[in-house]
């Protein structure tokens, strides 16, 4: 078990799913946790609840990361709040399948914004910030689509996909500063972003998991926990996969 007693986190989409997971997992471990969500007021509601025992380490704060100058005063309010924070957990992301021929241009444009500009975003504020710093960790939270990709899914696979580049390149520029960079990729979580997957899909996926079952957002969060304690410190723009032996 990693202790964070004494850091502040951020976890974007962290009231619901792999993010709960995530931010349940630093509440466990002692840190002060910023989760952010956008419009789902009653998950919102059931994180607060579900976590009374961690009240006072909890703030959660509305966000969309898509809007450049409500992530800009984001971080103006984190650092005003908390003067600084350690780790910075980029879970929000969003899909919408269907084969290109079919696509949507707005289907393509709504997932880009989400799961890459919006990534840029928040790492642009927050390395400002880690810079003074000169510590932090960033974990960028991935899919193993990156690597597959996946019919139906052209856009989030090249979503994450420069998600990876991303993450690569921006581990090099602050590497000096104490600062590490890194993706968790999951494969396949049982979270409510899979649960609209057809029965026949669904088996069909199982049937290729060498594990035969999808995974926990605990043990997503294992992983991201790892990344973003101390002793990681020798790991940077590096890719974790959580995907059942994918
Ligand atoms: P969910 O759909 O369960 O949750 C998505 C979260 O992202 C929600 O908290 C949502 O907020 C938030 N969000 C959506 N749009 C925005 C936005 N514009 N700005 C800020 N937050 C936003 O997803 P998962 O928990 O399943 O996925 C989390 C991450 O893990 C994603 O990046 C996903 O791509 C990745 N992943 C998931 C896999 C899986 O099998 N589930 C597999 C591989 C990767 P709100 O609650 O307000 O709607």
């Amino acid at each position: 078990m990693h202790d964070f007693k004494g850091q502040t986190v951020i976890v974007t989409g962290g009231t619901r799913g792999i993010g709960k997971g995530i931010a349940e997992g630093f509440l466990k471990a002692g840190a002060k946790v910023i989760v952010t969500y956008t419009t789902n007021e009653a998950a919102a509601a059931q994180f607060k609840q579900d976590n009374s025992q961690f009240a006072e380490n909890i703030d959660i704060q509305k966000l969309d990361v898509t809007k450049y100058e409500e992530v800009e005063k984001f971080f103006k309010y984190t650092d005003t709040k908390y003067g600084s924070f350690e780790v910075l957990v980029n879970n929000a992301g969003i899909r919408k399948d269907s084969v290109l021929a079919m696509m949507k241009e707005s289907d393509w444009h709504d997932v880009m914004n989400v799961n890459l500009a919006g990534i840029f975003y928040m790492c642009k504020f927050a390395v400002k910030s880690l810079m003074r710093k000169r510590y932090g960790r960033i974990i960028n939270i991935s899919s193993v689509m990156e690597r597959y990709g996946f019919e139906g899914q052209a856009n989030y696979a090249a979503s994450k996909a420069g998600l990876s580049a991303l993450t690569k390149s921006l581990s090099k520029e602050v590497a000096t500063r104490g600062i590490t960079v890194n993706c968790v990729s999951p494969g396949f979580i049982a979270t409510e972003l899979i649960e609209d997957l057809p029965d026949k899909l669904r088996e069909s996926y199982l049937a290729r998991i060498p594990l035969k079952r999808f995974g926990s957002t605990e043990e997503v969060a294992a992983c991201v926990l790892f990344l973003a304690s101390k002793e990681a410190s020798y790991v940077t723009g590096s890719t974790l996969e959580v995907t059942g032996g994918l």
